[in-house]
């Protein structure tokens, strides 16, 4: 199964980066695009994002092998209805979505028939938009691709293929699990920091100033990744809520007892944690997953 025409829809950060990053690696793949907002689909053509953005869903469609939906979580049924007409028989459908059982399930229902494999690229920034994409996104980041039960090898090969050659690496697994995985290492984290920013705000009327103003401490990292996009964010815990509700039952447990361990003076309890999560930072580095640069390697003035 040879894939010749990609068609993306949604030209925001994730389906703009496909896009450029197709280009950039010299890829014999042809690109069209359509978005629903039709400024975006303006600003996708000014910035070449795909050889071609078209007007209709189903014309970007029409000649496609792989079709990737790059629209947020809750969109993605209504996206897959709007290119319904215009599928190719042999077309791939697949999509970038943040959680897999709810979206498996939703293209399942508005394209029955349809030969549908399911992916995630676990590579973002808190960015959104048609101007947000960059070519290097996907370079070194992992792909999770979601193959439904009896889903065509062939398929899951061609799809595998397609995201090496962006410079990712693929893994198979099973949605429920990603949802369980991406739970704990992208979606409860998200949550913490939502919820200790909006915390500060709520006490911006006694610490407003001195919030921003000192928050070059832990705040200000939480600050980048509660900017994340709301709607992307929204859709993801309505749809990934079983997940999400279970690792944030065993959170609030670790949670309380961290809480005891304070009021109790017991700084055994509180040194062994920190030394273990010192050691997982130490893992996420040498697994390339960041750099050891301090502070994000942010540039310091002397
Ligand atoms: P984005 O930059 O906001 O782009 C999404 C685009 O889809 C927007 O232009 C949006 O238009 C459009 N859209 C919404 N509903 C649509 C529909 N029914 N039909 C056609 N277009 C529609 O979002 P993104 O960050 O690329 O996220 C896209 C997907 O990637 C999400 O499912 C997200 O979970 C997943 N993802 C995101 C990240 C990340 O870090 N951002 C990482 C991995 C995976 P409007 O602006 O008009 O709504």
């Amino acid at each position: 199964m040879t894939i010749a025409r990609v068609a993306i829809i949604g030209l925001g950060l994730l389906g703009g980066s496909i896009g450029l990053a197709t280009k950039a690696r010299g890829l014999p793949i042809a690109t069209t695009g359509w978005d629903r907002d039709a400024s975006v689909r303006q600003r996708a053509a000014a910035r070449g994002l795909v050889d071609q953005v078209c007007e209709r869903a189903e014309d970007a469609v029409a000649e496609a092998d792989l079709v990737i939906l790059c629209v947020p979580v809750g969109a993605m049924g209504d996206a897959a209805r709007a290119i319904a007409p215009g599928l190719a028989p042999h077309a791939i459908i697949s999509d970038v979505g943040s959680s897999k059982e709810a979206v498996a399930e939703a293209l399942a229902q508005a394209l029955p028939g349809a030969t549908i494999i399911p992916a995630h690229p676990v590579a973002g920034t808190e960015q959104s938009g048609p101007e947000a994409g960059f070519a290097t996104l996907f370079a070194g980041r992992w792909c999770i691709i979601t193959p439904p039960d009896g889903a065509d090898p062939a398929a899951i090969a061609a799809l595998s293929d397609f995201w090496t050659q962006l410079g990712s690496k693929v893994e198979l697994m099973d949605a429920a699990h990603h949802d369980l995985v991406l739970a704990v290492t992208s979606h409860i984290p998200h949550l913490i920091a939502y919820t200790i920013v909006g915390t500060a705000s709520d006490l911006e009327d006694v610490t407003q100033s001195e919030v921003i103003k000192y928050s070059a401490g832990g705040f200000r990292d939480f600050t980048r990744i509660a900017a994340s996009d709301p709607v992307m964010w929204r859709d993801v815990f309505l749809t990934n809520k079983g997940a999400v509700l279970e690792m944030l039952g065993r959170f609030t447990e670790d949670l309380t007892a961290l809480q005891r361990a304070i009021r109790s003076g017991d700084g055994d309890t509180l040194f062994d944690l920190f030394t273990r999560t010192r050691t997982i930072r130490r893992a996420v580095i040498e697994q390339g997953q960041d750099d050891e640069r301090p502070d994000f390697g942010r540039e310091h003035g002397e």
